[in-house]
């Protein structure tokens, strides 16, 4: 059963993606519920931002305020790097434990991990074949100022991220989201579709492992 990776930029429309795919009848991990997760009150991730970062970045209640914590990381490398060291291998180690059980539990059903940062924490290592949602930054920007991100904010949100042209050299699919919604489902049915005959010849469900 292959473990498909699906990522791309922030507004590149994985979201929209992966409701295809799952349409489609993939079974979908979303990296970022385990993100939370892994920091959810009380884990050690908790303990060890509470320790980092103190206060400024908790609410009130306990919970992690993660519109705080984006605000120090996003601007600074240093900072995300030692966000990522806490989090990351706990969602790399649910992942696999995910990914695991449910290969015990149905052999031929498509996995898919959603993973925003995927290419840059290298989780891609344990996927099959590598799904890259591809949009240009000025379509990323429009996509972000609408949901009401100022220029500055979004702009940095982009460049805070690996750009499209590295994460296209991971790439085993391409899905292009330059145009309309309807023509990303389209581009995205059609790619789950090729995914399908790879995995049906039993070959190599990747045509292009560059890693
Ligand atoms: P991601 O999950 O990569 O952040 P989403 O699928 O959530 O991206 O899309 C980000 C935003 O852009 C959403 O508000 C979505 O409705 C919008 N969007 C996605 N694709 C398109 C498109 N082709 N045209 C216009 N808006 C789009």
């Amino acid at each position: 059963m292959p473990v498909i990776g699906l990522t791309g930029g922030i507004a590149s429309g994985k979201s929209t993606v992966l409701k295809v795919f799952k349409r489609l009848g993939a079974f979908v991990i979303d990296a970022d519920i385990l993100a939370r997760k892994a920091v959810a009150p009380g884990t050690p991730g908790w303990h060890a931002i509470k320790e980092r970062w103190g206060k400024k970045v908790f609410h009130n209640n306990g919970r992690l305020n993660r519109a705080a914590l984006a605000s120090v990381i996003f601007k600074n490398p240093a900072e995300r790097k030692a966000l990522n060291a806490i989090v990351h291998p706990e969602v790399f180690r649910m992942e696999k434990e995910l990914i695991a059980a449910r290969q015990k539990r149905n052999k031929k059903a498509v996995i898919v991990v959603d993973a925003a940062v995927m290419l840059e924490s290298g989780s891609q290592k344990w996927k099959d074949a590598v799904v890259v949602v591809s949009a240009a930054e000025k379509e990323q920007m429009a996509r972000l100022i609408k949901n009401g991100f100022s220029k500055k904010e979004a702009l940095i949100r982009i460049r805070a991220q690996m750009p499209l042209r590295q994460k296209l050299k991971y790439a085993d699919y391409v899905v292009e989201n330059n145009g309309s919604p309807a023509a990303c489902r389209k581009n995205a049915a059609a790619i789950f579709r090729q995914i399908l005959r790879a995995q049906r010849r039993a070959g190599p469900v990747s045509a292009n492992r560059a890693y």
